[in-house]
């Protein structure tokens, strides 16, 4: 992952330069390409997770704000689903460049909102371009279809872009997960209102504005902030909207469908997980244990793929778990802007709560605690962590089911492959799966074997944007990546033509 080029102090001052134009006037949302405040005149304040001061006031939308909103979206579609292909293309690689341009505003602003660090920030802005080219690149031939030839006919499929959808997104990196969901939605023709999540509301307004200023055509995407059984609710039940895109808890997804159903909403969801790694004894243990340290301990553990559950061979058990325990020991946890930092502070005192919460839920359920190094110099206010690594676990424990969403990891022993396979399914997520080994065939074995949506052999999660991605179980419904964002941001019309060969049944006398 790359840091930062910025030194500590420099990304301080570029900091305090970024977010003083938040501190003047409540954060708009932007709507037809304004910048417009709440239709109520409502505003929620923003806190820092560093120290827990006020960062800003932002709007906070409402039914009236997400129908104004929509209007924008729907007035915008026909220009915009009509705007030949290679034009699309064009504009959104514009997107890129202006984002990349910007990147390091990005970056900052994204680190003070959301307590991740810069070491994984400072790409924050470049994934986002590149998940921009990408799709832009499809853009040109998003609308083709198969030929599918019959005897008497020809068969061909064509595609469309549904309409305005609507985007909802999550906390955790927030400006990378919406470019994911924006821009595929953008080059398959559609026009999206996007409800960032209330506790990391600035990069959405970033993303937005680069957009426009890049010459995105306005009302082509719209920004509502606000909570989410207000504004959010509000999206899943507008008429306009044809589609929700959603990540985040399994809980809400579930409320998003019930709303969503009295308007037949498309839904694609992205929702939690708890990843098992399996780790075989004849794996490559000091690759394994660096990406079990990579998967739980970057991004603060706030990660929807994170390594939350390392499953180790009885027989490596013990010398594997100290291997773990030394290396995340020496995971230096520190200001979010600091570029020698990895684990910033979490990113609400309600989620910093429920996170510490389990360290006497651990010791209670009878295993083990590790704690790693906190920062000597936290500020008292912020919401400050040190890495945790849980030991002699077993899988029902609450500490091996419930999604924690920090810097804590779980360590369980199996026996052999059939017992790892056991204990990796029995959860109620399936959203990725890592395995270990020296083997390739039970390599292949254990990955058909588990449960999820995507599972990486000899391999942390390294992203491959033509692939799927997405979940089963309670992790989500649908995938996306590549023509899979098509398929979702996309209606298929299936046209079939004679060859005037076939007979047509006369049902007269
Ligand atoms: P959350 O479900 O609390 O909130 C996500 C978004 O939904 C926010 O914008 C929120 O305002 C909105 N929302 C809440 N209630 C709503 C409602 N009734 N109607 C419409 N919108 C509503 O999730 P979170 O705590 O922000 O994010 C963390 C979760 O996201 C974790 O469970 C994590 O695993 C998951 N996640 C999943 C993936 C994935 O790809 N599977 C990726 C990132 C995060």
């Amino acid at each position: 992952m790359a840091g930062s080029s910025h030194t500590y102090e420099e990304n301080l001052t570029a900091g305090d330069t970024h977010m003083a134009r938040f501190t003047d006037e409540p954060l708009p949302h932007l709507i037809a390409g304004e910048p417009r405040p709440s239709v109520s005149g409502k505003t929620f304040t923003n806190y820092s997770p560093i120290d827990g001061a006020e960062l800003g006031e932002i709007c906070s939308g409402d039914a009236a704000d997400i129908a104004a909103a929509a209007e924008a979206a729907e007035e915008a579609f026909g220009a915009w689903n009509s705007t030949p292909g290679t034009t699309r293309k064009a504009i959104l690689h514009d997107v890129a460049d202006l984002l990349e341009a910007r990147a390091h505003q990005i970056a900052v602003t994204e680190c003070i909102d959301t307590g991740q660090t810069m070491r994984f920030m400072s790409a924050a802005a470049l994934r986002g371009a590149a998940n921009f080219r990408f799709f832009a690149d499809q853009a040109p031939s998003a609308a083709d279809g198969l030929s599918l030839p019959a005897a008497d006919h020809v068969n061909y499929t064509t595609r469309s872009a549904l309409g305005p959808v609507g985007v909802i997104t999550p906390w955790n990196t927030p400006f990378m997960l919406s470019t994911w969901k924006i821009a595929p939605a953008l080059a398959a023709g559609c026009t999206v209102v996007h409800k960032p999540a209330e506790w990391s509301p600035y990069t959405a307004h970033l993303l937005a504005e680069t957009a426009v200023d890049a010459g995105l055509p306005i009302g082509a995407l719209n920004v509502v902030h606000g909570f989410g059984e207000s504004a959010g609710k509000s999206l899943t039940e507008h008429p306009a909207i044809k589609a929700i895109a959603f990540v985040g808890e399994s809980s809400t997804g579930s409320m998003i469908q019930a709303q969503g159903a009295p308007t037949l909403k498309r839904v694609h969801f992205e929702l939690g997980g708890k990843n098992p790694v399996i780790v075989f004894d004849d794996a490559d243990l000091d690759r394994a244990a660096d990406a079990v340290i990579f998967m739980i301990y970057s991004l603060n553990g706030e990660r929807c793929t994170s390594s939350s559950r390392v499953l180790v061979q009885e027989s490596i058990y013990d010398a594997f778990v100290e291997k773990v325990a030394e290396k995340m020991k020496r995971v230096p946890v520190g200001h979010p802007l600091d570029p020698a930092s990895v684990i910033g502070p979490l990113i609400h005192p309600r989620h910093h709560e429920k996170v510490c919460s389990y360290r006497d839920i651990a010791e209670a359920d009878g295993a083990t605690v590790i704690e790693g190094t906190g920062w000597a110099d936290a500020p008292a206010d912020g919401q400050w962590v040190a890495p945790m690594l849980f030991t002699n676990a077993r899988n029902d424990m609450r500490i091996a089911q419930e999604e924690i969403f920090g810097p804590v990891l779980t360590a369980i022993p199996f026996t052999d492959e059939a017992d790892a396979i056991k204990i990796a399914n029995d959860i109620e997520y399936g959203l990725a799966g890592y395995v270990w080994t020296g083997d390739v065939g039970r390599g292949h074995r254990v990955a058909h074997a588990i449960d999820a949506g995507m599972v990486w052999i000899n391999s942390q999660n390294v992203r491959h944007l033509p692939t799927p991605f997405g979940g089963t179980k309670a992790s989500g419904i649908g995938r996306d990546g590549g023509d899979w964002s098509f398929d979702f941001y996309m209606e298929t019309k299936n046209i079939s033509v004679a060859l005037d060969t076939h007979s047509i049944p006369k049902l007269y006398n």
